[in-house]
């Protein structure tokens, strides 16, 4: 039931205020189950966008956060520092890229984003080339909502049809085409390549997500793309960013995609499931190197500092989750959930209106033919008791790790009963 208030008075993600999506709303949520107000349980198939990678009311990571409570909430980080951002920092810098070496702590994925192209960017006027201020990326990347994140989205899909001029311009490359566990078309390359050539005196850093492309299409892409990248920076003078913001925290089935390649980065965003869900906070971590050569240049600093830098609360649940994470088989986890999803799902592909199935770690993807219709959709997995919020013609899930074999099982029935069923009766959840 949709509460009349929230309708008339709250923006939601993405809405029309004349004419807002139906939203449900939930009372408590623990585990992979999310309860709504009239009683009514659904499994969990988006971990909240990424993020409740152990579920929801976790007693150990409400623990962390209780107990961080007692001493204190947030305090500035100017000229202050604590014990969970440096515990924190201590374990990230463990589990991340071996190059990289410090911790820039932000609020949000969008805002790391920006530090990242900052970072970029300041690191090319210290070593006096300021006109190195551009970006290059690829078709159907999505990384966040803020300016300069908007820039670097998908021309298409993103948000610059609306912004227009208002947005930077970037050079944009063909999405990777060879797909994450096909062949390796060499083609793939030639327009990033070609594209540097020409341009890579005005460019600071190619900006991408490695491996997985997320809102921008949930695409899984050739590891080697990654790898001749890296080469293509290497040779003129481009600094590489990733964006593992959503492919973090083990969900691709490495602890961060950048494994799959063995290709590191320059720059490094991470957030959603750092907090395992449980509250904003995100990193840019960067070398020593690109550093301390921002730090040579004539500013002396690096010109950002958000009011919420390294919130204590936030670090210190990012860090008992980290650990929780790192603590357990997860890696066991992950290919239980993608042994699962790829055995129901797979066979999904067969069906006329399904262009594409796929799966990896714990993400699975169903790509139809044609839009669907969101607002009847999600009332219709609502009904059935899951909890699955499609896109485009994107119906996927990635549920938080700890879900179960049954709960697991029951999600993917409900919701391959509900894709089955667009082809008759129900087509006209497709556009
Ligand atoms: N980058 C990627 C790859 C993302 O998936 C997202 C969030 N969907 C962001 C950046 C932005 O993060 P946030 O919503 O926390 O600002």
């Amino acid at each position: 039931m949709t509460d009349l208030f929230d309708l008339e008075h709250i923006w939601h993600p993405y809405t029309s205020m004349l004419n807002p999506l139906p939203t449900f709303k939930v009372k408590r949520a623990y585990g992979a189950t999310i309860e709504l107000e009239d009683g009514q349980t659904l499994v969990d198939g988006m971990s909240s966008w990424w993020c409740a990678i152990h579920g929801y009311n976790h007693p150990e990571l409400n623990q962390a956060v209780s107990d961080q409570l007692q001493n204190m909430a947030h305090i500035m980080f100017g000229g202050l520092t604590h014990e969970p951002a440096i515990e924190l920092g201590k374990l990230l810098l463990k589990i991340t890229p071996p190059n990289l070496d410090k911790i820039f702590y932000a609020d949000s994925g969008s805002v790391s984003v920006e530090v990242a192209l900052k970072m970029a960017v300041q690191y090319w006027v210290a070593l006096n080339q300021p006109e190195k201020t551009n970006f290059i990326t690829t078709r159907s990347g999505y990384h966040g909502d803020t300016w300069n994140a908007m820039s670097v989205c998908d021309p298409v899909t993103g948000m610059h049809q609306i912004f227009g001029t208002s947005l930077p311009n970037r050079i944009f490359v063909p999405a990777p085409q060879s797909r994450f566990d096909g062949e390796w078309d060499p083609q793939d390359i030639q327009e990033l390549k070609q594209q540097i050539e020409q341009h890579h005196h005005s460019i600071a850093a190619l900006i991408i997500e490695p491996i997985v492309q997320g809102a921008g299409g949930m695409r899984f892409y050739h590891p080697e793309y990654l790898r001749q990248a890296k080469a293509l920076c290497e040779q003129y003078n481009l600094l590489l960013i990733f964006d593992e913001i959503a492919t973090g925290f083990g969900r691709t089935g490495k602890m961060f995609a950048w494994e799959h390649a063995q290709v590191e980065p320059d720059i490094m965003c991470i957030g959603k499931g750092l907090t395992g869900g449980y509250m904003t906070l995100s990193a840019t971590l960067t070398t020593k190197q690109v550093a301390e050569t921002i730090s040579r240049g004539e500013a002396g600093v690096f010109m950002h500092g958000p009011t919420f830098m390294a919130n204590p609360l936030a670090c210190a649940v990012a860090l008992r989750s980290t650990q929780l994470l790192v603590e357990q088989d997860w890696q066991a986890n992950i290919q239980r959930i993608e042994k699962i999803l790829a055995e129901q799902l797979t066979d999904l592909a067969q069906l006329d209106h399904v262009a594409d199935v796929r799966v990896l770690g714990a993400i699975g993807v169903v790509e139809l033919t044609a839009n669907v219709d969101m607002k009847t959709l999600q009332q219709q997995f609502v009904e059935r008791g899951i909890w699955v919020r499609p896109f485009g013609k994107l119906v996927y899930v990635m549920p938080p790790y700890v879900i179960s074999d049954d709960e697991l099982h029951y999600l993917l029935t409900q919701l391959i009963e509900v894709v089955k069923s667009m082809q008759g009766d129900n087509a006209n959840v497709l556009a």
